[in-house]
C-alpha cells in the first residue's frame, strides 16, 4: 500500500475516483492540464457511459485504475468476496473500455491483509492511499498547510469537479509542484 511518493523533486499526483458523475468539461479540463490522473472509477458508475471514460482515458494520458465493482467496505470480507469486486472491476474495464487496470484503491481506503492478497491475484501491481484531498473546491491536507513533494491527492468525479480539480491545480502551482504520472514512480 502506497500513500506518497518518496521523491525530492518538486512532483505531486492527482487521482480522481468513483466516477458517478459525469462532468462534461472533466475531458477539456483534463487535456489542458496535462495533469496526468489515475482515474480508479466503479464498474457501477461506467457502466453505460463506457464513452465517457474512454475518451477522457485515450485523448488525455490519464490511467485507469480499479477500484471495485460497486464500492464496498471491503475489511473483514471473505477472499472469495474482495476478489470478485476487484478481479470482477478489471475484467470489466477491460472488456468495456479495453484498458486493465494494474493499479488499484480500495474503497474508503479501507482494507486488510485479505485485500493485498485479493489485489495480487487480480493482477494488480500496486495498492493506492492519499496524502490530501480535495472538497467543494478546498484542498485538505493529511500533514501540515501545502501540498508536499510525492503527495498524492484524492479528488472525486462530483458536481464540484472543476472547482476542485482547478483547486488541486492552483495549490500545486503555489507550493510550486508540478502534477506528473504516478505510473512513472512506482518501478
Ligand atoms: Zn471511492
Amino acid at each position: 500500500m502506497i500513500r506518497k511518493i518518496t521523491t525530492d523533486k518538486p512532483y505531486v499526483f492527482i487521482t480522481m475516483d468513483d466516477g458517478a458523475v459525469k462532468d462534461p468539461s472533466a475531458l477539456e479540463e483534463i487535456k489542458k492540464s496535462g495533469g496526468h490522473p489515475v482515474l480508479f472509477l466503479n464498474q457501477v458508475y461506467v457502466k453505460g457511459h463506457e464513452k465517457y471514460f474512454k475518451d477522457i482515458l485515450a485523448q488525455t494520458g490519464a490511467v485507469l485504475g480499479d477500484h471495485t465493482v460497486n464500492h464496498p467496505n471491503l475489511k473483514g470480507k471473505p477472499l472469495e468476496f474482495q476478489k470478485k469486486e476487484i478481479c470482477d472491476d478489471a475484467d470489466d474495464f477491460q472488456r468495456e473500455l479495453g484498458v486493465r487496470p494494474t493499479l488499484f484503491r480500495p474503497p474508503f481506503g479501507v482494507y486488510d491483509q485479505t485485500t493485498l492478497q485479493a489485489a495480487a491475484e487480480c493482477g494488480m501491481r500496486a495498492a493506492i492511499h492519499w496524502t490530501a484531498s480535495v472538497n467543494d473546491g478546498v484542498v485538505q491536507f493529511q500533514v501540515g498547510n501545502k501540498l508536499r513533494p510525492g503527495d498524492i491527492v484524492l479528488m472525486h468525479f462530483r458536481k464540484t469537479f472543476k472547482e476542485d480539480y482547478e483547486a488541486f491545480l492552483a495549490r500545486a502551482k503555489q507550493d510550486g509542484l508540478t502534477p506528473v504520472p504516478l505510473t512513472d514512480f512506482l518501478g
